[in-house]
């Protein structure tokens, strides 16, 4: 434990449906697993929003002391177009439609969304578990609860529910005012009833099927997890995540296979927890439904994605979050100025000579209070809402010592993720893609501007501006921030 934090972390437990001190499974340690993504396209910001949780609950169990495992998986097969276990698999929809191999659109849409955990700096996790990895795994976990508590149909092997005494608790679903949602789908013995291996029609043939007891096929999306968070983290271990979307379905069903195959009541996690939604006016963004934002957009139009990053930070996990340019943009304004306060802050260091470990005074009674202040919000189910306006007062404490704000900077900076040490003003300047003029001829411009200001020529000073309008590039006069110019979104 991190000696110095003096409040218990309470997290919200969807089990339960409400807070609960976390205390580990094994001393010191935490073991967390992250449903990850499916790679049948790119993800879309709500979806990173779910990774940006994961990582401040990593973070934050990291900064709390405790030895962090981390596992995402990677859905490289069995995930069907519907949660509810009816449709097709979305890799072999996707690799029919686009008439390319199932290996090279899951090796595609896995760099991609790494590049997009890199950008939102989001730590890697200990492993990132492949599906397709671990199908001989997954075969022999469905042996082992296969009499008990499964049966055959001519579409493959079913995890039948009704085997399982609280199934569904997680979700809800069987009180009155439940929220899950169980499609009836013909040729089960229960609505709920799941396939954890779906075979190959006959006279068909799989891009990727495997063979098994059951048949020549595939893998179910719920089975996956199930065997991966096992393999990798041992029951029961401390902290599932995912999407609030998951709470409903995929993780009854990954508990139920958890109860089947441990032979414990015990759900395989201690804690569950759902992040709600990014949404947008039309509702919960989505992939299916055409049209979707992705990080790479936000980037092509000359947004930092680490503002996105604050944006999701300002929000509380469990909340929606509503998304709109406007929302971002003002985060990203408002990262360039934490970011120009700590380059100020940094000036200060550097001119008063002492390096911050060197300080020998005693720590300065603001730099204690919002550190507390900092772990009781924290504590309180992650609830990092206060801590970026607790940063900004750091910065804004004049009068006390430079190193001292510099070591809590970096210290609040280890949960929040901003790269707040390394990020500049330059970087945060994203030149956006559809712009054809480039940032030295705009300098150009304002340079020739501000002399002809200079020399009283407002004639030819206005001119410039009209000029650098019809760019798309809009003039700050006086800009606090020291911008002078942004291009329009
Ligand atoms: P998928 O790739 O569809 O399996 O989704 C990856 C993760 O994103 C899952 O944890 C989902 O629950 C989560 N997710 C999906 N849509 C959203 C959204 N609009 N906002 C936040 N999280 C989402
Ligand atoms: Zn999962």
């Amino acid at each position: 434990m991190n000696e110095s934090t003096s409040h218990p972390l309470k997290l919200f437990n969807s089990l339960t449906r409400q807070q609960e001190v976390f205390t580990p499974v094994h001393e010191g340690e935490a073991r967390v697993y992250t449903c990850g993504p499916t790679v049948y396209n790119y993800p879309h910001i709500g979806n990173m929003r779910a990774y940006v949780f994961a990582d401040l609950l990593g973070r934050t169990l990291s900064w709390k002391g405790f030895k962090l495992t981390h596992v995402i998986n990677i859905t490289d097969v069995g995930h069907l177009t519907d949660d509810a276990d009816d449709g097709e698999d979305k890799l072999e929809k996707a690799a029919a439609e686009r008439a390319q191999s199932i290996w090279d659109i899951a090796k595609h849409y896995t760099e991609a969304y790494w590049d997009d955990i890199k950008a939102l700096n989001i730590r890697q996790p200990a492993h990132w578990s492949i599906a397709t990895d671990y199908v001989p795994q997954m075969i022999d976990y469905a042996k082992g609860i296969a009499e008990q508590h499964c049966y055959e149909l001519d579409g493959g092997l079913y995890f039948d529910v009704s085997t399982i005494a609280d199934y569904g608790s997680l979700a809800r679903a069987a009180t009155e005012d439940g929220e899950g949602r169980i499609d009836v789908v013909e040729g089960k013995r229960n609505a709920a009833d799941f396939a954890i291996w779906r075979k190959t029609p006959e006279g068909e043939t799989r891009q990727m099927e495997w063979d098994s007891p059951w048949g020549k096929g595939a893998p179910g999306w719920h089975l996956e997890c199930s065997v991966m968070s096992e393999a990798l983290l041992g029951l029961p271990f401390d902290i599932h995540t995912g999407g609030i979307d998951h709470r409903e379905i995929h993780h009854p069903n990954e508990i139920a296979q958890n109860q089947a195959h441990s032979g414990c009541d015990h759900s395989g996690a201690h804690f569950w927890m759902h992040n709600n939604f990014l949404i947008d006016r039309a509702g919960k963004m989505s992939k299916s439904t055409g049209e979707f934002l992705r990080l790479q957009l936000l980037i092509d139009k000359g947004i930092h994605p680490l503002a996105y990053r604050l944006m999701c930070l300002q929000a509380h996990y469990r909340s929606e979050l509503e998304f709109s340019w406007g929302n971002l943009v003002a985060a990203l304004t408002r990262l360039k100025r934490i970011v120009m306060g700590i380059e100020r802050l940094q000036e200060r260091l550097a001119s008063s000579q002492i390096a911050a470990s060197q300080s020998e005074k005693s720590l300065h009674p603001k730099i204690t209070e919002i550190r507390d202040q900092m772990d009781a919000a924290m504590s309180d189910d992650l609830n990092s809402c206060p801590v970026v306006p607790l940063l900004e007062h750091l910065l804004s404490l004049k009068k006390v010592d430079a190193a001292q704000r510099m070591d809590l900077l970096r210290e609040m900076d280890l949960i929040l993720g901003l790269d707040l040490e390394t990020l500049t003003r330059v970087d945060l300047r994203l030149h956006p893609k559809a712009v054809s003029i480039t940032q030295a001829e705009i300098e150009d411009k304002l340079d020739l501007r501000q002399q002809a200001k200079a020399d009283k020529d407002f004639a030819a000073a206005d001119a410039i501006r009209d000029e650098l309008t019809a760019e798309g590039v809009e003039l700050m006069d006086g800009d606090p921030l020291r911008w002078e110019w942004s291009i329009s979104i």
